[in-house]
C-alpha cells in the first residue's frame, strides 16, 4: 500500500523568527522552514525537506542527461595534486582550492571541479577514435574556498554540483556534445520551473559562444544581464550590445564654458541635452603602463572586465594619477591630449561625427569633435557596459535589464586539458591527436536556493510541483475530532494510493500554526479538512503560489488534486 508521509514525523524545525544573518529570501526561508543549517561558514545541512528537492533536481538532470546519452559515475572527490600541476591549476585556482595532506605528506585538492580526474582518468584507456565521442557526468559534493562565502546554499563553501565532461575527436563532433549539453539545460530548468535565461558567457582567450551561463532571473542574483524578446542575452561584462548613440548638432569644433562641471549629469543638465549626447572619458593605465583617454556614449559606464580584454592588465586612473599625467579630472576628453596620451574610443561611436567631450582645459568643454579632423582615435575598443534600453545585436529591439543567478554553465575548450596532460587517442588517418573536451556544471543546491528565490512570497515558498518536497500537504484543523481525523487520513491515503507525494499534517497545532507552517514549507496543495465543512462532506483546497481556494466535496477532492499535480509535474 502506498504511503503518506506523517508531518510529526518529519524533522523540519521551524523558526518563528527570521534569522539575523540571512539576506537573502532563499537562505531566510530555507532556513526559517526547517529546510536547512548552517555547520561553519559556507557548509550547511541539508535536513529531509530539502533533501527530498535535491534529490528531485538530480532526478530531473539524470533524466536529460540520459536523454542526451551521457552516463553517471564517480571519480574520488580528493583529487591528487599531482594532476593540478599537470593542468597548471594548482597554482593557479589559487586560495579556492581547498588543498589536504595525507600522513605521508602526499597533496590533494577536495575538488572545486574535475576536468583534471576526468582527462586522467580516460587518458591512458581511451586511445582511439571508434570510442568517441564519450560524455560522462557525475554528482558530487564540491568544495571551494570562497573567499566570501555566503547567501546560504547560493555561495557556499561545499556544495553539490552536476559536472559533465565530453571527450570528442573532431571539433564537429565536440560542438555536437556541446549542444548536446546545452538543450538539455535548457529543458532542465524549464522542468524544474526555473526561469533561465542562456546567456553568452566572457571566455577570456577561448572566445565566440564556447561558453553560456545558464541565468536564473531574480533580483537578488549576483550578475547583471541584459536579455531581449528575442532570445537574446548577455552578462553587461560580455555582451556587445548596439548603443543608441546621439548624435551633438555642432558641425565646428566649438568651445563651451563649462565652469563647475564634473559630472556627465551636470554637463547634460547645463547645455540641456541628453547624456547620451554627450562623450564620458575615462583615464586608464593599460598591461604595459602606457596611459590612455578612452571615450565612451555619455550614459554608458566601462567595464572592467571588457577594458581588461581591450587593454590587458589595465587599472582606472584615481584623481592624483590623472593630474600627473597633466589632464583634469571632469574635462577629459580626445582633443589637444598631453604628449603621450593616447586616445581609445568605444566602438559605439565609430559612426559618430560631433562629438561632446572635455577640453583638457579646467572649466571648458568642447561641442562639434571630429573624429579624424579635429583629433584621431589610436584604437577603437568594445568597453562600454550594455545596459537597458541598448538595442539587441540580434534584432534591433531595446534590452530588458535583470538580474542573475548563474544556476550552470557550459563550455568547450578544446585541448586546454588534454595537451597539458597528455591525453590523447590515434585519430582515423593514423596520427594521434589530442582529445578535444567540454565541461558541464549545474548548481544543485544552488538552484535549490534559485527556485526559492524566485518562487516565494511574504508567507514562505511557494515550490513549482517538480522541486516540491512534498506535492500536497493534507491539514486537518482539529487532529482529535472523530470526523475530521478520518476524514483528512481517507484523502491523505486517496492521494498516496493515486501516486501523489503526500504529508498529512498530523500536528496537534493551532489552526493557525497549521497554515503559517504549510504555508512557510511552501507545499503546491494544501487540502484543509476542518470541522463545519467535514460535517458536511468538503474539504478546501488551497493552491499555494496564488492562494486560490476553492471547495470540494471530499469523496472527489483526492482525484481532483491527483489530477492538477500530474499536469503540474514535469
Ligand atoms: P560563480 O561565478 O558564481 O562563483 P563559477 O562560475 O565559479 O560560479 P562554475 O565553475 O561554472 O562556477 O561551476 C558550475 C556551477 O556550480 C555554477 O554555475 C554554480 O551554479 C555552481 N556553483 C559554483 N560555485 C558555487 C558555490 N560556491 N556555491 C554553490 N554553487 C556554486
Ligand atoms: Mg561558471
Amino acid at each position: 500500500m502506498a504511503r503518506y508521509q506523517r508531518m510529526s514525523n518529519v524533522y523540519a524545525p521551524t523558526l518563528k523568527e527570521d534569522p539575523a544573518e540571512a539576506e537573502l529570501a532563499s537562505h531566510r526561508l530555507l532556513l526559517r522552514a526547517g529546510m536547512i543549517r548552517r555547520e561553519a561558514a559556507g557548509l550547511y545541512s541539508y535536513l529531509p525537506l530539502a533533501w527530498r528537492s535535491i534529490l528531485k533536481i538530480e532526478q530531473v538532470i539524470r533524466e536529460e542527461m540520459a536523454n542526451v546519452g551521457a552516463q553517471e559515475m564517480r571519480v574520488p572527490i580528493l583529487t591528487d595534486a599531482t594532476l593540478w600541476q599537470e593542468s597548471g591549476r594548482w597554482g593557479a585556482y589559487g586560495a579556492e582550492l581547498m588543498r589536504v595532506t595525507d600522513r605521508h605528506d602526499r597533496e590533494f585538492a577536495l575538488g572545486p571541479t574535475h576536468e583534471e580526474a576526468f582527462t586522467d582518468l580516460v587518458r591512458n584507456e581511451l586511445k582511439s577514435y571508434k570510442q568517441l565521442p564519450l560524455v560522462i557526468y557525475q554528482m558530487q559534493d564540491k568544495f571551494r574556498d570562497e573567499l566570501r562565502p555566503r547567501f546560504g546554499l547560493m555561495r557556499s563553501r561545499e556544495f553539490i554540483m552536476k559536472d559533465a565532461y565530453s571527450f570528442a575527436a573532431d571539433q564537429e563532433s565536440s560542438r555536437a556534445c556541446y549542444d548536446d549539453q546545452k538543450a538539455a539545460y535548457t529543458r532542465i530548468f524549464e522542468r524544474l520551473g526555473v526561469r533561465a535565461l542562456p546567456v553568452v558567457a566572457d571566455t577570456g582567450e577561448i572566445g565566440g559562444d564556447s561558453s553560456v551561463e545558464f541565468m536564473a532571473i531574480a533580483d537578488a542574483g549576483e550578475a547583471e544581464l541584459v536579455w531581449c524578446d528575442c532570445g537574446w542575452a548577455a552578462d553587461t561584462e560580455a555582451g556587445t550590445a548596439a548603443i543608441p548613440v546621439t548624435e551633438g548638432t555642432a558641425t565646428e569644433l566649438t568651445r563651451l564654458e563649462t565652469p563647475d562641471i564634473h559630472t556627465i549629469a551636470d554637463l547634460a543638465r547645463q547645455l540641456d541635452v541628453p547624456e547620451s549626447a554627450t562623450r564620458k572619458a575615462f583615464a586608464l593605465v593599460d598591461g604595459d603602463g602606457k596611459p590612455w583617454v578612452c571615450i565612451v556614449p555619455g550614459d554608458h559606464q566601462v567595464n572592467d572586465v571588457k577594458a581588461s580584454h581591450a587593454f590587458g592588465d589595465c587599472h582606472m586612473m584615481g584623481d592624483e594619477e590623472i593630474a600627473s599625467w597633466g589632464l583634469h579630472v571632469g574635462y577629459m576628453g580626445p582633443v589637444g591630449l598631453p604628449e603621450g596620451v593616447h586616445v581609445a574610443a568605444d566602438i559605439s561611436l565609430k559612426d559618430s561625427r560631433s562629438w561632446l567631450v572635455g577640453a583638457n582645459e579646467e572649466g571648458f568643454h568642447l561641442a562639434g569633435a571630429r573624429p579624424g579632423r579635429d583629433f584621431e582615435v589610436d584604437r577603437w575598443v568594445d568597453v562600454a557596459e550594455a545596459k537597458e534600453g541598448d538595442l539587441c545585436p540580434e534584432c534591433g529591439r531595446p534590452l530588458h535589464g535583470a538580474r542573475g543567478i548563474e544556476v550552470g554553465q557550459v563550455f568547450l575548450f578544446d585541448d586546454k586539458y588534454s595537451t597539458p596532460m597528455g591525453a590523447t587517442f590515434a585519430a582515423e588517418d593514423g596520427t594521434e591527436r589530442p582529445l578535444l573536451m567540454g565541461s558541464y556544471g549545474i548548481g544543485v543546491s544552488r538552484t535549490l536556493a534559485a527556485v526559492v528565490e524566485q518562487c516565494h512570497d511574504d508567507s514562505g515558498i511557494c515550490f513549482p510541483v517538480p522541486v516540491a518536497p512534498y506535492e500536497v500537504s493534507v491539514v486537518p484543523l482539529s487532529v482529535g475530532d472523530d470526523l475530521v481525523w478520518p476524514a483528512a487520513k481517507a484523502v491523505a491515503q486517496e492521494l498516496a494510493d493515486l501516486g501523489i507525494e503526500v504529508v498529512l499534517d498530523d500536528r496537534d497545532e493551532r489552526a493557525g500554526v497549521k497554515f503559517a507552517d504549510n504555508d512557510l514549507w511552501g507545499f503546491p496543495y494544501q487540502v484543509v479538512c476542518g470541522k463545519r465543512g467535514v460535517k458536511e462532506g468538503i474539504c478546501e483546497l488551497k493552491e499555494r503560489r496564488s492562494g486560490d481556494k476553492r471547495e470540494l466535496p471530499l469523496e472527489e477532492a483526492a482525484s481532483v488534486v491527483a489530477g492538477l499535480v500530474k499536469e503540474a509535474r514535469s
